[in-house]
């Protein structure tokens, strides 16, 4: 055991963190957490140094599913519906103000398992806490509507909590993407099971623990950790009504197949991306070769968002590459830098197999293209890479395809605009796209032109609690964020009402 036993936290639950079957009921000091029936457990693995975090991370299973499904329909049946939405948004606002209060704490969680940086997150964990505040905002705000009565019945349309929903994560972002569905989720009036990714759990239970200290009810949010087995459990579960996952084109099939074959619940699916930027030789190439530095760099490349395909214009391609190629080799002396140090600003990759997966499709893309720079790597632990630019790739290239989810840049020169466009959009993924130049028609026909759910003009990676966020084609399945996600969290019914009762009234009605 590390350091981080010096967070309260942790030491609560003395390395066990099983189900954070949540919540303290409101007013009690007690925290109640419950010990998962599971007898299988992996470890967390500090990416920096192999160092073992915690050879207790249960994972859980039928039963421990079920208890949690139990816990999340009774506080649904109970206590949460019996509030009110202003009161609900209270709760929620509190949690966001907790989160930041303890934004320190969180992102330590966070950085020693997935090894990213500490000063990164502290600075994510206040819009973490913007998209929190925004939903809650919502909670006093949720309308229905009605329609005139002049066929004889009026109609009321209400808008009404699913259920109990679940939200499967990725480990690249876990806290962030646990509010980006959580938060609607609970605004609407639902209850909530997260299942946290298996490689970096412990800021989400964080972060869940910390709704329970704002006053929510016990099993609003439930926290059930576990492998893929876990989250297959939930996905298929027949008293779930919705599954938001962030993950994986592969696993998002798989979670959509066994809501099918389940009872048809909800699926809202945010996967992979390949996301093409294009540099056109009028652009602020100052601004657009800092955006695109960040965009594969910022955690280590590990990012759905990331612009991983640069297409720039002939004539600006050398000295583009150039200025990242520099960029890339101040980079290289951070490798092995301390993620939980505040100054490092780029971390290991998660694992040692997404250091293999990397360095694999490295190699592969010295056969398919020219290596500009990068692909160092730390040799005695840590699962360093520097970041790698690889110029004019073979189209059909593993590097310029498939996402690779690592720090690997692949750039193309182009002559025509429309021939950028179209190599931006031969791909399968469509998350998201950026465009760098001054000429403002062109950014409207780029714009409208890529097909990616966000789209980003002179504008590198970005997301924001106000606007949605869903990607086009293998990219995924609805929106998170703004007030399009509210929807994917209700039902929507009708009640009609008839207000006559006279034959001579409905005799002039018929066929109307
Ligand atoms: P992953 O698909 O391997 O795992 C994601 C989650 O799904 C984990 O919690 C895992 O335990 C769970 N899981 C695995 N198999 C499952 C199954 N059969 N049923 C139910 N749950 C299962 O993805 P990852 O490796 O954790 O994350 C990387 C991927 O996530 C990348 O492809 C990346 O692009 C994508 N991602 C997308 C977004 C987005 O918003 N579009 C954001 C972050 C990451």
């Amino acid at each position: 055991m590390g350091e981080y036993q010096e967070y309260q936290f942790l030491k609560d639950v003395e390395g066990k963190i099983l189900i954070d079957n949540l919540v303290r009921s409101p007013g009690s000091k007690v925290k109640k957490l419950v010990a998962a029936d599971t007898k299988s457990f992996s470890s967390l693995v500090n990416p920096k140094d192999d160092s073992l975090v915690n050879d207790r991370h249960a994972i859980c299973g039928q039963s421990d599913v079920d208890r949690a499904v139990a816990s999340a329909h009774k506080a649904f049946r109970g206590p949460w519906s019996q509030i009110s939405g202003a009161q609900r948004g209270a709760i929620m606002f509190r949690w966001a103000d907790l989160l930041e209060k303890n934004a320190g704490e969180a992102a330590y969680y966070e950085s020693i398992c997935s090894g990213r940086p500490v000063g990164q997150m502290v600075k994510e964990i206040p819009w973490i806490a913007r998209v929190i505040r925004y939903y809650a905002g919502w909670c006093d705000k949720l309308e229905g509507d009605s329609m005139n009565d002049d066929d004889g019945f009026y109609k009321i349309v209400r808008h009404e909590p699913l259920g109990v929903c679940t939200g499967i994560t990725p480990w690249n972002g876990p806290m962030m993407v646990l509010s980006l569905k959580a938060a609607p989720a609970l605004a609407t009036g639902n209850t909530f099971i997260l299942k946290p990714p298996e490689l970096s759990p412990l800021s989400s239970l964080f972060a869940s623990h910390l709704l329970g200290q704002a006053g929510a009810p016990e099993g609003v949010l439930n926290v059930v950790t576990g492998d893929g087995s876990t989250g297959a459990l939930l996905a298929g579960h027949m008293r779930i009504q919705k599954v938001s996952f962030t993950g994986s084109v592969p696993t998002g099939r798989k979670i959509a197949a066994a809501a099918n074959e389940s009872n048809m619940k909800r699926v809202t699916l945010e996967l992979g991306g390949k996301s093409p930027a294009l540099v056109f030789a009028d652009a602020d190439l100052t601004d657009a070769i800092s955006w695109l530095t960040r965009g594969i760099t910022q955690n280590t490349g590990q990012a759905c968002i990331a612009s991983s395909r640069v297409y720039v214009e002939e004539s600006i391609a050398d000295e583009l590459i150039q200025a990242i190629q520099t960029n890339f080799e101040a980079a290289n002396f951070n490798l092995g830098n301390d993620p939980q140090d505040h100054k490092t600003t780029y971390g290991p990759l998660i694992s040692k197999a997404q250091k293999q997966r990397v360095s694999a499709f490295i190699e592969q893309g010295k056969k398919d293209a020219s290596l500009v720079v990068g692909g160092a790597q730390t040799t005695e632990s840590g699962n360093y890479i520097s970041p790698v630019i690889f110029k004019n790739p073979s189209p059909d290239a593993t590097i310029y395809k498939e996402e690779i989810f690592g720090p690997v840049l692949c750039i193309q020169t182009f002559k025509t605009e429309d021939e950028a466009v179209t190599r931006a959009n031969d791909s399968v993924f469509g998350l998201a796209a950026y465009v760098f130049t001054r000429d403002v028609k062109r950014v409207l026909r780029v714009s409208k032109a890529l097909e990616a759910g966000l789209v980003g003009v002179n504008a590198g990676v970005a997301l924001f609690p106000n606007a949605p966020f869903g990607g086009y084609k293998t990219s995924g399945v609805g929106k998170e964020l703004g007030r399009y996600a509210l929807d994917d969290y209700q039902n929507t019914k009708t009640i009609f009402i008839g207000t006559h009762s006279d034959a001579a009234f409905w005799a002039n009605k018929k066929g109307v």
